[in-house]
C-alpha cells in the first residue's frame, strides 16, 4: 500500500462537488445533503483475557437519513479514522440512492487489530460497541452490516446484544447475519455477485467476451474471494490475487480452489504460502498487481490504491471497484484520459447493500425467500442501476462515476425537498 496519506473524506467531497456543479444545486440544497448528519465517537472499555482493561475508540457516522434509516457496515481496523468512516458513510448514502433501496447512509469503525484479539475479547468488544451505540441503532433508524474484518458471527453478537437490551427478537437491526438468525440467502457473495452483473454489462457494451478475459483482484476477503470464485465460474481467467500476505501471479491462471483451500488451512483467512501449494509466483511488490497486463482489474481491499502516481501505469480496460474509494479523484482523471471503463464503487459494490435490504425486508415480514428469488432480484436491481448510470453518464457526457453521482444526488435532493425542513 502507498504510504502517501490521502484523506478519503476530502476525496469524497471532491467527487460530490464535481457532480453537484453539473446539477447546478443551490447552496441550501448542497448544505442539506453533503456533510454527515451525525458523528458519534466513543471510548470502549473492554476486559482483556489477562484481566486488564483496554480502551478502544469507536465511531458511528450517520451521513443521511433522508431516504430511509442510515445503512452501512462496521469496520474493525487498526488504522480506521473518523474521516475514513465519514467518507464511507457518504458513499453509502449515494450507493443506496443509485440502486434505489430505501436507506440513507451510515458507517461504523472501531480502531483495533482483530488478529491480536482472542475470540472472547473480540466478542466483548463487538458487544460493547453495539451497547454503547444502541440509542442510534434500530430497524427504523440505523441498520449496520459487515465491512472489513467483521463477519456474520460479529453481526450475530451485535444482534443478540441489541435484542437483550430491548427484550425482543429484533433481527432487522443488523444485516449480514448467519442464516440461522435471519440472515439472507445469497448475502455472503452479494457484493461480488453485484459486481459480476456490472462487469457482464460492461463487457457487453465494450464488445468483450468475458470468457476470454484476464482478471487481477486485490484483496481476498468477503468481496475479493467471491469475486475470484464467481468470475472463474463465468470462464474468466484470474491471473493475480492478493491480500495482506502478498500478491500471487500466474499468467496461465491461478487455481482458485487451491486459493480457497490455502485460506482455510491457514490459522486466519490468508493466502499465505499459496506459491508453495499451487503454480504461481509471489510478486516482490504486491502493488504491481494493479499494473498487470489484464483486461479487468478489481480492487477489493481498501481506499487509495490507484492514485496519481500509479494510475498512468494501469493497463486494464475495465476497473470494477469492489472496494470503496480505491481510486482517488486525481487518478480518475488519468484513467478517463486512458479510456479505462471504470465501474464506480457506489454502483459496482452495491450488491452487498441490495441483499442487505432484502434481508431487512425478510426480517420485517418474518418470511424468507429462496436463493433463486434473491439472485433474481439482485440481478434485476443491479442491471437496472447499471443502465441508468450509463444513460445518465452518456447524456451528460461524463464518466460512469460522475454519472452515478448525478443520478444519486438528484434522488437524494428530491427526497430532501419533498420532506422540507422541520423547524
Ligand atoms: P474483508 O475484511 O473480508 O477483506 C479485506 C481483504 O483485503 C483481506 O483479504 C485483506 O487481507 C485484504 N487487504 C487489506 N489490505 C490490503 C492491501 N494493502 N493489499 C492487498 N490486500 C489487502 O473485507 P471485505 O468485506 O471484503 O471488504 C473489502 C472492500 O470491499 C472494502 O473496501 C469494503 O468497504 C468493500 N465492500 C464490502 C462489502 C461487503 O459486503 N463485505 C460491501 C461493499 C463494499
Amino acid at each position: 500500500m502507498y504510504l502517501k496519506q490521502i484523506n478519503p473524506f476530502e476525496s469524497a467531497m471532491k467527487q460530490f462537488d464535481k457532480a453537484a456543479s453539473l446539477l447546478k444545486l443551490s447552496a441550501s440544497q448542497i448544505a442539506m445533503i453533503k456533510e454527515p448528519r451525525r458523528i458519534t465517537e466513543v471510548n470502549l472499555p473492554v476486559r482483556m483475557s489477562d484481566g486488564s482493561i483496554t480502551i478502544f475508540k469507536g465511531f458511528r457516522v450517520q451521513h443521511s437519513i433522508v431516504r430511509g434509516p442510515a445503512k452501512g457496515g462496521i469496520r474493525f481496523h487498526p488504522n480506521v479514522t473518523v474521516d475514513e468512516v465519514k467518507a464511507l458513510a457518504f458513499w453509502m448514502t449515494y450507493k443506496c440512492a443509485v440502486v434505489g433501496v430505501p436507506f440513507g447512509g451510515g458507517k461504523g469503525g472501531v480502531v483495533c487489530d482483530p488478529d491480536q484479539l482472542t475470540p472472547t475479547e473480540l466478542e466483548n468488544l463487538s458487544r460493547r460497541y453495539f451497547a454503547e451505540m444502541s440509542d442510534l441503532f434500530g430497524p427504523n433508524s440505523d441498520v449496520p452490516a459487515p465491512d472489513v474484518n467483521t463477519n456474520s458471527q460479529i453481526m450475530a453478537w451485535m444482534f443478540d446484544t441489541y435484542s437483550m437490551h430491548k427484550k425482543q427478537f429484533l433481527p432487522a437491526v443488523i444485516t449480514g447475519k448467519p442464516l440461522e438468525l435471519g440472515g439472507s440467502e445469497g448475502r455472503s457473495e452479494a457484493t461480488a455477485q453485484g459486481m459480476v452483473f456490472c462487469v457482464e454489462e460492461a463487457t457487453k457494451l465494450l464488445g468483450i467476451d468475458l470468457k476470454q478475459t484476464t482478471v487481477a483482484i486485490q484483496g481476498f476477503g468477503n468481496a475479493g474471494s467471491f469475486a475470484a470464485k464467481l468470475l472463474n465460474e463465468d470462464g474468466a481467467k484470474i491471473v493475480a490475487i492478493s491480500d495482506v500476505s502478498g500478491a500471487y501471479y500466474n499468467p496461465s491462471g491461478i487455481d482458485i480452489a487451491a486459493a480457497f483451500a490455502t485460506c482455510r488451512s491457514n490459522k486466519t483467512w490468508l493466502l499465505k504460502g499459496l506459491e508453495k501449494k499451487t503454480k504461481c509466483e509471489k510478486l516482490s511488490d504486491p502493488m504491481k498487481l494493479l499494473e498487470l497486463e489484464v483486461d479487468i482489474l478489481i480492487p477489493a481491499a481498501l481506499e487509495n490504491q490507484i492514485i496519481e502516481e500509479n494510475a498512468p501505469r494501469v493497463k486494464a480496460r475495465i476497473i470494477a471497484e469492489c472496494a470503496n474509494g480505491p481510486v482517488t479523484p486525481e487518478a480518475d482523471d488519468i484513467l478517463e484520459q486512458k479510456k479505462v471503463f471504470l465501474i464506480p464503487d457506489i454502483l459496482c459494490n452495491a450488491g452487498g447493500v441490495t441483499v442487505s435490504y432484502l434481508e431487512w425486508v425478510q426480517n420485517r415480514m418474518g418470511y424468507y425467500w429462496s436463493r433463486e428469488r434473491i439472485q433474481q432480484d439482485l440481478e434485476q436491481i443491479m442491471k437496472k442501476a447499471f443502465d441508468e448510470v450509463f444513460e445518465t453518464a452518456k447524456s451528460h457526457q461524463v464518466n460512469m462515476r460522475i454519472g452515478a453521482f448525478l443520478l444519486a444526488i438528484d434522488r437524494v435532493t428530491k427526497a430532501a425537498e419533498l420532506r422540507g425542513l422541520y423547524a
